[in-house]
């Protein structure tokens, strides 16, 4: 056995004995029956493509989320739901947000995503955006993950790709938390460990290694998908945060999301990805290639040369004025020459 396919089983194993994630079901949702009172936490477009899947709900309150800053969340948490669980449908922000209102009301939560897009259903936390970033709190995950195929198949192939962003981001976030580590500015709760990072680029090599299926998109593919999100997601449960796995490109994304706000996270993760690869001067090809043969999106819509341009010189403010772990940005100065670099790397 050759030392990849080690770091693969390894970090398979992290999935078939996990212990810290939801259970993930694969199930025919129009034929799954729940009698109890439930409040539906979604969004407008995914209630509209998952209604035909949720005959058998007992629905009595719906919620639409259209906001995700703090007051819009702390007005949604003064209205206690009086139903008797919650279900939630929809992507990323949605599911985050569900688990915050089921955290605060403290109800059991079902988790059914209509994109694989980020890790979202499988962590205890929720991103809220605030001043110009993304800050984490305290969430629940959700106590059961439903996958209906059916209901994942109505989202567009791409934006599911999108999903392998928190993944890939182990690529540079790996070696910002060996340089944090080497220049021994590395907090208390993130020591480096060589055995965490080796389980993680096992994580990233197995999600390489299915990278025909996940092509495909068929129920293999996206299973591929959720297992290599979830293996992140219970690696950085037990190391007790996201070090192995967030690193400058989640920073550079958190940077350029005001200024690109109809983008998706794992569009702006894989944008933010290649271009902190070239910074840490660590090989783009590898990753390139991976999200061309998935069709993963790293070139969101607006996204222009003064975009990249005002993020790249405003970074190293940017990552010392929130308070970001140590990365390649602490270190970074501009250079007009790189933004061409990267400018033709991204279109190459
Ligand atoms: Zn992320």
């Amino acid at each position: 056995m050759s030392s990849k396919e080690g770091f693969n089983r390894l970090a398979v194993n992290l999935f078939e004995k996990a212990r810290t994630l939801p259970k993930i079901e694969w199930i025919d949702l129009a034929t799954f029956y729940d009698p109890r009172s439930t409040v539906l936490v979604t969004t407008p477009s995914a209630d509209k493509q998952s209604s035909p899947f949720c005959h058998n709900f007992n629905i009595v309150e719906r919620i639409n989320i259209t906001g995700g800053d703090a007051a819009y969340i702390e007005n949604l948490q003064k209205k206690r739901s009086g139903a008797e669980v919650m279900y939630t449908v929809g992507g990323g922000r949605a599911i985050d947000l569900a688990r915050l209102l089921a955290y605060t009301w403290n109800m059991d939560i079902t988790a059914v995503p209509t994109i694989i897009s980020t890790d979202s259903p499988f962590v205890d936390c929720t991103g809220v955006r605030e001043d110009g970033c993304v800050h984490y709190i305290k969430s629940k995950k959700a106590d059961r993950v439903f996958l209906d195929f059916s209901l994942l198949k109505k989202s567009p192939d791409a934006l599911h790709a999108g999903g392998a962003g928190d993944v890939l981001s182990i690529y540079t976030a790996l070696s910002d938390w060996k340089l944090a580590s080497d220049r021994q500015v590395a907090k208390a709760d993130e020591p480096y460990s060589i055995a965490v990072a080796d389980q993680a680029q096992g994580i990233l090599d197995y999600l390489m290694a299915n990278r025909s299926e996940i092509h495909t998109m068929s129920q293999r593919g996206l299973e591929s998908l959720v297992k290599a999100l979830a293996m992140e997601v219970e690696l950085c449960n037990l190391y007790g945060n996201s070090r192995p796995e967030e690193g400058g490109e989640h920073f550079f994304a958190y940077a350029i999301e005001p200024r690109l706000p109809h983008t998706t996270h794992g569009e702006l993760v894989g944008l933010g990805i290649l271009v902190t690869s070239l910074i840490q001067y660590q090989k783009l090809q590898p990753v390139l290639e991976f999200m061309n043969t998935i069709g993963m999106n790293y070139r969101p819509k607006g996204f222009t040369r003064a975009i990249l341009d005002e993020t790249l010189r405003g970074m190293p403010s940017y990552v010392n004025r929130h308070g970001l772990r140590y990365s390649v940005w602490n270190e970074y100065c501009y250079n007009k020459k790189q933004v061409s670099e990267i400018l033709d790397a991204l279109n190459s």
